[in-house]
């Protein structure tokens, strides 16, 4: 199909670009990528999570601001913290060889004014969540009133977890006739309700079947009984000793319990949740990049989006509350077209939620057994 060349990316990006040994552009970067160069409009960009949504707003965005300027001319609203600094480190890594580009990350748990003095510095490009960019608003310590390109990621997240005033407070102090930008896995009301509140006739692109990011992955389920849950885990992680894994539970405390028994029955395991300090935070997310840590037992509000490299099993220790968070879940294997197994830990009171579930995704769930298992610590 298309190459990057010819979609019209400049030398600077088209090295780094070599660099990171992308090879051909994703369908959504391949749709979006020339729209966004050519033209000045809105657009609306519906893609599954794990197909590129990053470079595809990104890539025009380098190209399209002008680095020689220190002025703020791009702002991207993400959901939480992880994702900002995921974001921000990819847009590094595409404009390295853009000379004097610097991109800032804005999030709350972080001090506000090293980040204030970062901005001073003459950030072209602001990666945000809402609630820290609100208040750096509030106290006038950013100036977004020359934006030209404001991006909405992963909208269906942010909005989802309320940040509708956030994001409509934030873009009032945007000009009016800048582009924006919304990338989305999903199109709820909320979504639709901004795109036709804050934008001027996007063009709208979709990529693949809404539901088909996850035919990389296969879904499996093991019925136990709810007190064994724990148990099965460790049974799960010894019948996969390569296994470098995403672990979901429900609440803080079950997910901190959870990695804390592992660590303590001796297996590679981390805690993600929002009671750690950012810098716990920090870490243990670097120690999980590094592959330091096999297992990350996460909350979803801290894993969403996360975007680690080679995720071989997402293990739902629980079933979310919602449904439509299982393909968030699954979705953080099976990334960049390789293969990975979601797996349910059920106990007989929700075994029916699989049926709605196979529903959403348009997929079965094959019945597992759980492995007989060494373990380690008895
Ligand atoms: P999304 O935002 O759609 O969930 P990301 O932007 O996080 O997806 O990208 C998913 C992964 O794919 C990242 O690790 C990214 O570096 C990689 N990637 C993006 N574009 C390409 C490409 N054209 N070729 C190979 N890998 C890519
Ligand atoms: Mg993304």
């Amino acid at each position: 199909m298309s190459t990057f060349q010819e979609l019209g990316l400049n030398e600077d990006l088209l090295h780094a670009i070599t660099d990171l040994g992308f090879e051909t552009p994703s369908d959504v970067q391949a749709k979006a990528i020339p729209i966004l160069l050519e033209k000045d409009s809105d657009l609306v960009a519906l893609a599954q999570t794990g197909t590129g949504k990053t470079a595809a707003f990104g890539f025009p965005m380098l190209q399209k601001i002008d680095i020689s300027s220190r002025t703020t001319q791009g702002l991207i609203l993400s959901p939480t913290r992880e994702l900002c600094l995921q974001i921000t480190n990819e847009l590094k890594l595409y404009g390295k060889h853009c000379k004097g580009l610097n991109v800032t990350a804005i999030y709350g748990g972080a001090s506000i004014t090293d980040q204030a003095r970062s901005v001073k510095r003459g950030a072209q490009i602001i990666v945000a969540t809402p609630g820290r960019m609100k208040d750096m608003i509030s106290r006038n310590m950013v100036d977004i009133s020359k934006i030209e390109y404001a991006v909405l990621d992963e909208a269906d997240e942010m909005l989802n977890m309320g940040f509708y005033d956030d994001i409509t407070d934030i873009l009032s102090h945007t000009p009016n006739d800048k582009s924006t930008w919304l990338f989305s896995a999903t199109m709820p009301k909320e979504v639709a309700r901004i795109a036709r509140d804050f934008m001027h006739d996007p063009i709208e692109i979709t990529v693949g079947n809404k539901n088909e990011s996850t035919s990389q992955v296969s879904h499996e389920y093991y019925l136990v009984n709810a007190r064994d849950r724990y148990q099965a885990l460790k049974r799960l992680a010894d019948a996969n000793p390569d296994i470098f894994s995403v672990i979901f539970c429900r609440t803080k405390r079950d997910t901190q319990k959870v990695a804390e028994n592992l660590i303590e029955d001796g297996y590679s395991a981390g805690a993600l949740h929002g009671d750690l300090s950012q810098n716990q935070r920090d870490l243990v997310m670097k120690s999980f990049r590094n592959k330091q840590i096999q297992m990350l037992v996460a909350t979803d509000v801290a894993a969403r989006g996360i975007d680690v490299d080679d995720i071989t099993h997402v293990i739902n220790y629980q079933l979310p509350d919602e449904i439509e968070t299982y393909t968030h879940r699954s979705g953080r294997t099976g990334r960049a077209g390789k293969t990975g197994v979601s797996m349910v830990i059920v106990s007989k009171s929700e075994v029916r939620k699989i049926k709605s579930i196979e529903r959403i995704i348009k997929k079965e769930f094959e019945k597992k057994e759980i492995p007989d298992g060494m373990e380690i610590c008895e």
